[in-house]
């Protein structure tokens, strides 16, 4: 699988899947926000501060690889549909 980073003016990921996401100067992991969230605030991509997801604006994304642990230990759903720290 090739990685490559994805502007978003060129497109958007589908919503709810987990994203590696280049904003200035970092990469940080998040997800992409619901189409609800996404209808109401045009906010396409969030991120997890420990306590809640907040909205972020980065200029590229990537769908996140593959975890080598697919699934949760604690909700046993794949990650990305984890929702054990919401
Ligand atoms: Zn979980």
């Amino acid at each position: 699988m090739t990685m490559e980073w994805i502007s978003v003016k060129d497109r958007l990921p589908e919503s709810e899947i987990g994203v590696l996401m280049y904003e200035l100067g970092g990469i940080s992991i998040g997800r992409s926000c619901s189409k609800e969230v996404f209808a109401a605030h045009n906010i396409a991509f969030e991120e997890w501060d420990g306590a809640a997801y907040y909205p972020v604006c980065p200029t590229h994304w990537m769908p996140l690889p593959e975890s080598p642990e697919k699934y949760c230990d604690i909700c046993k759903n794949e990650l990305v549909a984890c929702v054990c720290m919401e």
